[in-house]
């Protein structure tokens, strides 16, 4: 099962931290690609510096048409929204299909075709928060947090200490 990031709405120097923190928690959280709707290479910089340290790869593309792109993806299509089904009353649904998932979050304004787009809207929670909150939760659940436990073979390595920090070099 591949899980696609589609990220709407990142605009130029306002969402680069925020669309730079979507990938990273993407990667970190077991998603294989992340898509967005607009060119900004200063994303792919950030995250190949963070793979080429400690692992792991994401595969980060752009698209000019979005739409089409939901319309035309083989799987499973959940919008991330606080209007949503409440992630407790549809998560199990979700994760009783091994089809590919896209799972889409927006920025500041969703475009409301959206909502009929997809196969699933569902909220983690039905209250306002992050994008970046969104996805990590939704990924959790969805890897039912073995995710965590992920090894991503890079550079460094962290020996996990109760107190202080420990980092060994090589694979
Ligand atoms: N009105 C938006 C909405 O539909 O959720 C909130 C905008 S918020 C600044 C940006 C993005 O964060 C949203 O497009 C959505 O993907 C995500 N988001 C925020 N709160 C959420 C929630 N409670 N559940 C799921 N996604 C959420």
């Amino acid at each position: 099962m591949k899980i696609i990031i589609l990220r709407l709405g990142h605009r130029f120097i306002r969402d680069k931290r925020v669309s730079t923190h979507i990938a990273l928690v993407a990667r970190a959280f077991g998603a294989d690609e992340l898509v967005i709707d607009v060119l900004d290479k200063n994303i792919v910089k950030s995250i190949s510096m963070v793979c080429d340290e400690w692992g792991g790869d994401l595969e980060i593309n752009f698209v000019k048409d979005w739409k089409r792109f939901v319309e035309e993806f083989h799987g499973d299509r959940i919008h991330l929204t606080m209007y949503g089904v409440n992630i407790n009353d549809c998560m199990d649904k979700i994760k009783s299909s091994d089809r590919d998932k896209l799972v889409i979050i927006g920025g500041k304004k969703v475009p409301s075709e959206i909502y009929s787009l997809v196969d699933y809207n569902v909220a983690v929670g039905n209250q306002p928060h992050s994008e970046v909150a969104a996805l990590a939760v939704f990924l959790d659940r969805l890897f039912e947090g073995k995710e965590l436990k992920r090894e991503f073979d890079g550079k460094k390595r962290i020996i996990p200490q109760e107190r202080g920090k420990k980092v060994v070099e090589g694979r």
